[in-house]
């Protein structure tokens, strides 16, 4: 952990006696950035696969999927840790993380169908 980051988290641990108190504890400058810094997982429709590995290993049962179907992470209910990020297969590279904007919104549910990538040299019909 940096520095900073104990800095702050020593900061955000403290208790102070009146409720007002806690407004001086940081500027709005530095609110701003504690939530610009804050990383969002997002699954790129364009790249999932359905695996399903990600919604499997998701400790809060955050994903939503299925057999065939993209899958849209919850965001409400995520709690960043960043699994879905480690365990999505490097040949597909579905999650991304995202930090200082604002995560696009879910792919509609009737749009949710995968169209399997065909194997490269593979003659289509
Ligand atoms: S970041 Fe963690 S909690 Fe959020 S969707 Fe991914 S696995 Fe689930
Ligand atoms: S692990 Fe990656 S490819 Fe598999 S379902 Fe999740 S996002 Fe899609």
């Amino acid at each position: 952990m940096t520095e900073k980051a104990t800095v702050e988290k020593e900061e955000l641990a403290q208790r102070l006696g009146e409720d007002a108190d806690y407004d001086q504890l940081y500027t709005s400058g530095e609110i701003e950035e504690i939530f610009s810094n804050v990383v969002s997982y997002y699954i790129d429709p364009e790249k999932c696969q359905a695996c399903m590995i990600c919604a499997k290993k998701c400790p809060v049962d955050g994903i939503e999927g299925g057999k065939g179907k993209i899958h849209v992470i919850d965001q409400e209910s995520c709690i960043r840790c960043g699994t879905c990020l480690q365990v999505c297969p490097q040949r597909f590279e579905a999650v991304v993380e995202v930090t200082g904007r604002d995560v696009p919104d879910p792919i509609p549910e009737e749009k949710r169908v995968v169209v399997r990538k065909k194997k490269a040299g593979k003659a289509t019909e």
